[in-house]
C-alpha cells in the first residue's frame, strides 16, 4: 500500500516520492490506517517503493500480499486522476464499511483492482457492502483474471449491466497502461468462448471520471448476427452424440427433463431459443424456459408483470441454480431473461402480443426423433440470422 500513518497520525502517501526521499523516511515507525498495526517500509530496486505489513498479519484490508502490478494499477490510476485535477482519495479508508477500496474517485465510485484471487463470499460482500453505504463500486481486473477462454465464476460475478451496453466487465492492464471495458457480453448455445465487444482508453486520454460513466452514457450501437439455423444443427448434433456417449452434461440435462416428462430429442426448436445464454444461467436454462411454459399454460391470456411473477415465484420453489451476480439484482437477470424469451415466443407465433396482453396461440411440439427436429429447422430457420445490438430494443424487460 502507499499510504502509512505515522506517530503523529499524519496520512503519508509514498506513491512518487524518490527512493532516496523515501529512504529518510524508513526510521521512523509506521501504522496501517485499517487495523492500526505496524508497517514497515519496502524501498528496493524491483517493486514500486510501498508499506507492508508484518508477515502474521491479519489486517483485513490488506492481507492480500500486494504485488507489483496492484502497486502499478494504482499509480496509473491516481496519475490518471492527477491529469484532470479530479477529486479522489488513494486507499481510501471507510471506517463505517471497514473497507479501502483503491481509489475513491469524486467521493463515491469505489475503485477495486482486483489482481489476486479473492473467495466468492467475500467478493459478495465487500460489494453489497459498498451498495448499502450508497458507493458505485467498479470491479476492476488485473491480467490473472483477464477474458480468455470461458468465463470463470468469479468473472461473472463481476459482470455489470447496463441497457445501453448490456453485461460488461472491466480490465486494467498496466504494462501498457489502459483500461479496457469489455461490453455487450455474451454467450451462445453450444459455445464456451464468450463474445463481447471492448472499448479502450489510453492513460490520461480522457478523464477518468468520464471512462467509469460511460455505461450510462455510452453512444454506442453493436450488432452482431449469429447464423442460428447452423448453431442450433450443431448443437442439436451435439446432443445426439451426447446421448449415445452417455456425455455426462447431456446426461444430467436429460435427466431433468426426465423427471418432468420430456425428452431432449422431442423438445421443440423454442425451448433453445434464443441462441444467446444468460450468463446466470448454468445448465438449467432449458429448464427455466419449461418453467415460463407451465406458467403460460396456466395463464394463456396475461400481461407482462403478472407472468413475470408467477414464473418469478416457481422459480424460486424450483430452487435451481445460477451465478451469483452481486451488481446485477437476481430479479433483473431473469427479467432480461424472460423479456427475451417472450420476444422469441411471439416472432415465431407461439404468442402473440395485444393491447398490453400476452395470448397462447399454439403449444410446442414434440418431435419424434432428432432428425425430425433437424429437418423441421432446416425448414423454418432456414437464413433467419438472430440479430442481437445494444443499446437492447427489447423493451419488455
Ligand atoms: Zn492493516
Amino acid at each position: 500500500m502507499y499510504i502509512g500513518h505515522n506517530d503523529h497520525g499524519e496520512r503519508v502517501n509514498l506513491m512518487g516520492r524518490s527512493k532516496q526521499d523515501i529512504s529518510k523516511l524508513t526510521n521512523q515507525r509506521w501504522w496501517c490506517q485499517s487495523c492500526g498495526m505496524p508497517l514497515s517500509i519496502k524501498n528496493g530496486l524491483v517493486k514500486q517503493s510501498h508499506f507492508a505489513h508484518r508477515k502474521d498479519s491479519a489486517c483485513q484490508n490488506f492481507s492480500e500480499g500486494e504485488t507489483e502490478e496492484h502497486l502499478e494499477g494504482k499509480r496509473i490510476l491516481a496519475q490518471w486522476c492527477d491529469k484532470f485535477q479530479l477529486q479522489y482519495q488513494l486507499e481510501a479508508y471507510l471506517p463505517e464499511l471497514n473497507q479501502r477500496p483503491d481509489l475513491l474517485l469524486a467521493g463515491e465510485i469505489a475503485i477495486e483492482f482486483q489482481c489476486s484471487p479473492l473467495s466468492l463470499p467475500r467478493f459478495i460482500e465487500r460489494t453489497e457492502n459498498y451498495q448499502r453505504h450508497g458507493y458505485r463500486v467498479v470491479w476492476v481486473l488485473g491480467k490473472h483474471f483477464f477474458v480468455g477462454k470461458r468465463l470463470t465464476a468469479f468473472q461473472r460475478s463481476c459482470l455489470a449491466y447496463q441497457q445501453q451496453i448490456g453485461f460488461y466487465l472491466w480490465e486494467l492492464d498496466v504494462d501498457k497502461e489502459r483500461l479496457a471495458c469489455l461490453l455487450h457480453m455474451e454467450e451462445v448455445l453450444g459455445n464456451e468462448r464468450p463474445f463481447y465487444s471492448r472499448k479502450v482508453w489510453e492513460k490520461g486520454s480522457i478523464s477518468l471520471l468520464s471512462v467509469f460513466k460511460f455505461p450510462q452514457h455510452s453512444k454506442l450501437f453493436i450488432r452482431r448476427e449469429y447464423d442460428q439455423q447452423a448453431i442450433l444443427l450443431s448443437y442439436f448434433d451435439k446432443i445426439e452424440r451426447g446421448l449415445v456417449r452417455r456425455d455426462r452434461q447431456i446426461l444430467s440435462i436429460q435427466d431433468l427433463l426426465y423427471q418432468q416428462g420430456h425428452h431432449l430429442r422431442g423438445l421443440d426448436t423454442c425451448f433453445f431459443l434464443p441462441i444467446t445464454q444468460p450468463l446466470f444461467g448454468k445448465e438449467a436454462v432449458l429448464m427455466w424456459r419449461l418453467l415460463v411454459w407451465e406458467t403460460l399454460k396456466k395463464s394463456p391470456k396475461t400481461t407482462f408483470s403478472d407472468l413475470f411473477q408467477d414464473f418469478y415465484l416457481s422459480f424460486k420453489q424450483s430452487q435451481s441454480s445460477y451465478f451469483v451476480m452481486p451488481m446485477v439484482p437476481l430479479e433483473r437477470n431473469l427479467r432480461l431473461f424472460l423479456g427475451d424469451y417472450l420476444a422469441v415466443l411471439s416472432h415465431y407465433d407461439y404468442l402473440v402480443y395485444q393491447e398490453g396482453y400476452f395470448c397462447l396461440r399454439q403449444l410446442p411440439q414434440v418431435f419424434m426423433s432428432g432428425q425430425e427436429r433437424s429437418r423441421e429447422v432446416r425448414h423454418r430457420l432456414a437464413n433467419s440470422n438472430h440479430i442481437s445490438a445494444i443499446p437492447r430494443q427489447n423493451m419488455l424487460s
